[in-house]
């Protein structure tokens, strides 16, 4: 699982990942779904990618949502084993 990560990590560099979260911003009215906060904003995918290189790129399964509602929508998901626990989020 956390090797499918490393792996897809790449796809986060470059123009293509800048322009698919520009898109999905400009969609969703540049502001948090989940909270309404238009500060702090990230990309977020509601299927995790780690399986699936195409749910990158699917807008139709990308969110903007801000960054607080983001790790706890991550913690949930890590919880219920749907995500593997990144090193990032240790302690939190
Ligand atoms: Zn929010």
């Amino acid at each position: 699982m956390s090797k499918n990560g490393e792996r897809l990590r790449h796809l986060y560099k470059g123009g293509k990942y800048r322009a698919l979260r520009k898109r999905v911003f400009w969609r969703d009215g540049h502001k948090c779904v989940n909270c309404g906060a238009t500060h702090n904003l990230t990309l977020d995918h509601i299927t995790p990618r780690t399986q699936d290189e195409s749910l990158f790129w699917n807008e139709d399964n990308c969110r903007t949502l801000c960054d607080e509602c983001r790790v706890k929508n991550d913690l949930w998901m890590i919880h219920r084993g749907e995500l593997p626990r990144p090193p990032r989020l240790e302690g939190a």
